[in-house]
């Protein structure tokens, strides 16, 4: 069928080769995704093993001279449309990253990381910091020499920032987190000074059936999205979503058993990042610009459903015939019970269960120590108290073990430095898509009451968001669709006017 968005000859041409390298992809993702849901423990040599091999091979098709000659042929076209450069703008970008990184610390840095991981994993079941910091320490002095490698023009950790998000520097997330940190920190006085304020709501101890649990995940599920064959869901411990290609979304929840707000978030949280690779256009299928790679952009979409509307009064209340199925104690419980539930504030110490205000304090953390460790400020041993001093100052609470301190994030044991960041800016920026909807169809409260609410909120998501897939990076997205530019502003009214509702 003939493409209606990429008509270039050139990039056609293009296209055509590059999709032994997304098959490739997609057999990589599927063998990542059966790794977190269903592979056997032992089997975790073999799978690196493949997984190793499909990278090395990828690349090799990458840096084919005919293809890198076809990329730099095409790169000299002056009629290219947006989607056509967008293409080549991310082809650009894989082959900087293959160019500049030698191949032998490209495994080497997979090696460590592999092995960081089982570390990591084994050091948090013992709550042992010792077993995971030489890892730690060995990760930190690779992903220098990576920012070194990939060359950067202000701080080298603008060049671990911009592999998560294209062009993103040090500067920009200072300015940010500066604009944010004094407002929630006053909000957050505010709230532990109001009366309503509570360390404990009773529905976190609430245990649940977790098979009764899974039929409301579906039942969610069903609620919010128009075509399930789109989507499978599985479980894991750490939720997350991965798009294998055209009708294929895959996401994971978590059952614990109680506190039934962190299934419920988890799934819906994952469904935003899955929704958006589902509604990006057709014609960017098999493409390097199908679905979203911005992690800012993906991160506002998840946390937009998670939040935005999973936490809203008038969702719980379409739903609460559900909940309230899941177990016979939850009936004792109103619409306006869980919501307080679902929107209780406390300064805690896990960053995947703080609530929307405390949130960004967790994230300002991470950022301040990465930048830290990579400036060479801080030295891995010294972690721990580090991390605690932090959380005592910004939070006002104290981990009494590195479980719950410095061993609860994946992402270092992976090499994954730099990513943080996009959280808290993927959420400030869901706020601001809240903003703009409104403006264009009313108050989400009032949308989710007419008559498929939820499919025009999808259809404008689609329009003014996922039918672009990657073609545009998060700053420009955001002055296409809003006509102004990225800012905090609307993060911070939203929460303290929610949230001096609430308290
Ligand atoms: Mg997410």
């Amino acid at each position: 069928m003939e493409n209606k968005l990429i008509k270039h000859p050139f990039i056609l041409e293009i296209l055509d080769k590059y999709k032994v390298i997304w098959s490739l992809g997609h057999l990589s993702a599927l063998g990542n995704w059966d790794l977190s849901v269903y592979m056997p423990e032992e089997g975790a040599t073999a799978r690196g093993e493949a997984l190793g091999k499909l990278a090395t091979l990828s690349q090799k098709l990458f840096l084919d001279k005919e293809f890198t000659d076809l990329i730099k042929k095409a790169d000299g076209e002056k009629d290219l449309n947006d989607y056509e450069k967008a293409i080549l703008r991310m082809l650009k970008r894989s082959l900087k990253y293959y160019e500049k990184l030698p191949a032998e610390f490209i495994e080497e840095f997979s090696k460590v990381a592999s092995e960081g991981h089982i570390a990591w994993k084994n050091a948090k079941e013992k709550n042992d910091f010792s077993i995971f910091e030489p890892y730690l320490e060995k990760i930190v002095e690779l992903t220098k020499k990576k920012a070194e490698y990939l060359g950067y023009e202000k701080h080298p950790y603008d060049a671990l920032l911009d592999e998560y998000e294209e062009g993103l520097t040090v500067e920009e997330v200072e300015k940010y987190f500066i604009s944010i940190k004094k407002p929630l920190v006053d909000l957050i006085n505010y709230i532990k000074s109001s009366k309503k304020f509570k360390k404990e709501h009773a529905l976190e101890k609430q245990e649940y059936d977790i098979e009764k649990m899974k039929k409301l995940t579906d039942k969610i599920l069903k609620f919010i999205h128009y075509n399930m064959s789109h989507i499978r869901v599985d479980v894991s411990s750490h939720p997350f979503s991965i798009s294998l290609g055209k009708g294929d979304a895959r996401i994971t929840t978590r059952y614990e058993g109680k506190d039934f707000a962190k299934s419920y978030s988890s799934t819906i949280h994952e469904y935003g990042h899955a929704l958006y690779e589902i509604q990006s256009h057709d014609d960017l299928h098999y493409t390097p610009i199908s679905g979203g790679s911005s992690l800012v952009i993906h991160e506002s979409q998840s946390r937009f459903w998670e939040n935005i509307l999973g936490k809203s009064k008038e969702f719980i209340s379409l739903l609460y015939k559900d909940i309230i199925e899941v177990d016979e104690k939850f009936k004792d419980f109103s619409v306006d019970d869980i919501y307080d539930y679902f929107n209780l504030v406390k300064p805690s110490l896990i960053r995947v269960d703080a609530d929307e205000v405390t949130y960004h304090l967790h994230v300002m953390i991470r950022f301040e120590i990465e930048k830290a460790l990579i400036e060479g400020k801080i030295k891995v041993k010294d972690l721990p108290k580090v991390w605690n001093d932090k959380y005592e100052e910004y939070l006002g609470v104290r981990p009494t073990n590195n479980k719950e301190g410095i061993l609860q994030d994946v992402h270092w044991s992976q090499g994954y430095i730099g990513y943080f960041p996009t959280y808290s800016l993927g959420t400030a920026l869901s706020v601001m898509w809240k903003h703009h909807l409104e403006k264009d169809l009313g108050k989400i409260e009032d949308i989710l009451k007419t008559k498929e609410g939820i499919r025009k909120i999808q259809d404008w998501l689609k329009e003014n968001i996922h039918q672009y897939g990657s073609t545009y990076v998060f700053r420009d997205l955001v002055k296409k669709t809003t006509h102004e530019d990225f800012s905090s502003k609307y993060l911070l009214d939203y929460l303290e006017n929610k949230y001096k509702g609430i308290y």
